[in-house]
């Protein structure tokens, strides 16, 4: 039978999955959403002219339907839409651009042939014979790439430091530590493209002049780290990883670390303590892990999303990639859009791009009968930025100017139903829960933060509680060593700022 079944990586349309999408032979495809066992027989018998191939694909659909639904699909009654027209998901889709997450739903994530046949490994069999390493670092230079991970420091510069410090031994370090409240962006990327990660680790591997690379996964993205062992694999197989890479007089070895679920661990100082053996806790900076990082090498740390940009910007060159964007932030950001919204999923949209534009175009605003709030930018050290401000567009710097930040990238939309004092106090039992304890700005401070936005919620508030929420903020931000404690308030300011009415009626127990 010339046509198969196939697993295709992340599409981004969480809430329209399962997707069943049938390529026919003139060209034309059909995409089925939410499918249900029951469907499938309907759906074959609508695609295919001949009986005799029906059972054969409703047993291999079936199967993949199983693995969805883990062996136990909703009854026959739940609903299953038929897409017929492109409404929702055009609009859904029309306005992202697709870097990171390219061929989206077009690509089985392990078939290597597959991703070759899509240009994958053009931009590192490039690298490996035609270019220098400058050459690399210069084209990323040129495209303005700030990193994902959350603060966006320029990844050339990041990169011609540990290009120009000299040592026997440098190394590179894909993060995929995510950790934050609603953000599933490395995990997707991770599964779903592990072969792009790989690609786009290697040629920064070639830029910097590392031999030795690792993954660090957190573990209970079981999934991400299966995929991406098997895909390295399959390199090596393929003399794309070890030895001699893609014929070159290059030498590539990649190894998997899991990390062990602290949110900490994202940290780059605190995941080369982990890597090395130690408790994953930050240390002071300098020395920056780019000259001194895991045993005392020049380390080049860069985020999942950062790193599968890369292979795009060296197959269409720097400038292509510098001509989506804003002046200062280039590119495309893929966001996690959750919470109150009517099509959530994994999006990647160009920047400029505006909150409200994200909110109602693509998520389809939020659910009938209620009024669009604010949206969470940024995970636990992002902020809170109202409806009215949601013309800002996506920027790091414009995101900061409303008191957010780009962070790496979850997006949490809210309603007129959610308390915003409760999100902070969500948000700061996650960052106190997640301190690691080094330094007791963040480790007490958040705590007597966390006891107040408690008693707040209980009705118990003091009239004095709002003030001292504000110098406590202010001594955790300015006191504490890493990030993590750093941003800690941010959550807590940003509403403070633009919703204080709502800490007040829980002063005076209205709410
Ligand atoms: Fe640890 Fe918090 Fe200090 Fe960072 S700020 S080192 S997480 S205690």
């Amino acid at each position: 039978v010339d046509a198969k079944v196939k697993s295709v990586g992340c599409v981004g349309m969480c809430h329209q999955t399962p997707l069943l999408e049938v390529c026919k032979r003139d060209g034309t495809t059909e995409t089925f959403a939410r499918v249900v066992e029951s469907d499938v027989d309907r759906i074959l018998r609508s695609s295919f002219p001949r009986k005799s191939w029906i059972s054969r694909f409703a047993s291999a659909a079936n199967h993949l339907l199983d693995v969805v639904y883990e062996g136990q699909p909703p009854s026959d009654d739940a609903t299953t839409p038929l897409e017929t027209e492109c409404g929702p998901v055009c609009d859904f889709l029309g306005p992202q651009k697709r870097i990171a997450t390219e061929n989206s739903g077009a690509i089985d994530p392990l078939d290597l042939a597959e991703y070759k046949r899509f240009g994958g490994f053009q931009s590192l069999r490039r690298c490996a014979h035609e270019r220098l390493p400058q050459e690399i670092i210069d084209q990323i230079r040129v495209s303005g790439l700030r990193g994902r991970g959350g603060g966006g420091f320029p990844s050339a510069a990041k990169w011609q430091i540990v290009s120009d410090t000299q040592s026997d031994q440098k190394y590179v370090i894909c993060n995929g530590d995510e950790g934050d409240p609603g953000a599933f962006m490395d995990r997707m990327l991770l599964e779903s493209f592990p072969y792009r990660v790989i690609e786009g680790l290697a040629i920064a591997a070639l830029a910097v002049g590392a031999r030795q690379g690792y993954f660090y996964i957190r573990a209970e993205y079981p999934l991400a780290v299966t995929r991406i062992g098997e895909a390295i694999e399959r390199c090596k197989e393929a003399k794309i990883l070890g030895p001699n890479i893609l014929g070159s007089n290059h030498s590539l070895e990649f190894d998997i670390k899991e990390g062990a679920g602290a949110f900490i661990c994202g940290e780059e100082t605190a995941l080369i303590h982990s890597i090395e053996g130690g408790r994953g806790t930050p240390r002071l900076r300098p020395p920056y892990p780019a000259q001194s990082g895991l045993w005392k090498k020049p380390t080049l740390i860069n985020n999942v999303e950062t790193l599968a940009m890369v292979p795009w910007i060296l197959r269409h060159g720097g400038e292509q990639y510098a001509s989506v964007g804003t002046p200062s932030s280039k590119g495309t950001k893929v966001f996690a859009l959750t919470g109150k919204v009517q099509r959530g999923g994994l999006i990647e949209v160009p920047m400029g791009i505006t909150i409200r534009e994200i909110v109602n175009s693509i998520g389809g605003g939020v659910p009938e009968g209620r009024t669009f709030k604010a949206v969470q930018v940024g995970g636990p050290s992002g902020g809170c930025i109202p409806a009215e401000l949601a013309d800002t567009p996506v920027d790091y710097e414009a995101l900061r100017g409303v008191g957010a930040i780009m962070g790496s990238g979850g997006l949490v939309v809210l309603d007129d139903t959610d308390c915003m004092v409760d999100i902070a106090r969500y948000f700061l039992r996650f960052t106190q829960d997640q301190s690691c304890g080094k330094c007791t700005y963040c480790r007490v401070g958040t705590k007597r933060l966390l006891e107040i936005l408690d008693r707040m919620c209980e009705g118990k508030g003091k009239k004095a509680d709002l003030a001292t929420l504000e110098s406590l903020c202010e001594s955790v931000s300015q006191g504490s060593l890493c990030g993590l404690g750093k941003t800690a308030p941010n959550p807590v300011l940003s509403t403070l700022k633009y919703f204080r009415d709502e800490y007040e009626a829980h002063l005076r127990g209205v709410c």
